[in-house]
């Protein structure tokens, strides 16, 4: 009897330890644990995430960086892995993230480049544009250009269209690439930008990724899904015009 329970207990501690070797293993494998790899394709980036929120809209305080841009970036992903791009993620929840992770994991990866995802913050909530930040110019600046893409006839970023369109000119207002020292870019081996993609704090976006936008035929437009067929856009004219990153 003793020997019997004594005998379950030890089967049970084996257990134990051994589901806690392998969380372990799991967690050893760094941000993205279920990746099973994407050599020659996209790591995506997810900005903040955690205890770093990111921006925040002042009217709708439910509409917060870290949020969007994951949802943006679990969009881009099934775009670009249905055309055949393996793609790897830093994060897939709401982990912190300090920019060595970031780095350290997409240097693991054996990707072609690395876009780093992220919705931009104002004071002046009037404020909205699309531009795209490169660490190295040598490095980096192609990639920049590709997903900025305004020499492009299929328009990446810079095609971004506002909503309704009768509000302006159709497409949002854009600034051109520049130089942004983040270790993120300066640091990750491959090709890498940073894409500030709409700005967070301007309560219009903030409407249309909240609720979408209803058409006059009744399909609801997301602004995730718009902005992340953008940034798809650009990523794959940057993989077919430069098939190698030298
Ligand atoms: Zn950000």
């Amino acid at each position: 009897m003793l020997t019997d329970s004594f005998r379950l207990w030890a089967s049970m501690l084996a257990a134990l330890l051994v589901a806690s070797l392998l969380a372990a293993a799991a967690l050893s494998t760094g941000a993205e644990a279920q990746t099973t790899g994407c050599q020659g394709g996209v790591v995506l980036d997810a900005g903040h995430g955690g205890t770093d929120p990111g921006a925040i809209n002042t009217k709708y305080d439910d509409i917060i960086e870290k949020d969007q841009v994951l949802d943006v970036a679990r969009r881009l992903k099934a775009l670009l892995e249905a055309d055949g791009h393996p793609v790897c993620m830093t994060r897939t929840g709401d982990q912190t993230l300090s920019n060595r992770d970031r780095y350290t994991y997409a240097n693991t990866t054996g990707a072609r480049v690395l876009v780093s995802v992220h919705m931009n913050g104002s004071s002046e909530s009037g404020t909205d544009y699309t531009t795209t930040l490169f660490g190295k110019w040598r490095k980096d600046k192609k990639l920049a250009y590709a997903v900025y893409g305004d020499h492009l006839a299929a328009k990446p970023l810079y095609g971004l269209v506002t909503l309704p369109a009768a509000e302006g000119s159709g497409t949002i207002a854009r600034r051109a690439p520049y130089s942004f020292a983040s270790g993120v870019l300066l640091k990750s081996n491959m090709p890498a930008i940073i894409a500030e993609t709409v700005f967070i704090t301007n309560h219009r976006e903030a409407e249309w990724l909240k609720y979408g936008r209803t058409m006059p035929d009744g399909t609801v437009v997301s602004r995730q899904q718009q902005i992340a067929e953008a940034l798809k856009t650009g990523i794959e004219y940057y993989l077919a015009t430069y098939p190698s990153n030298s």
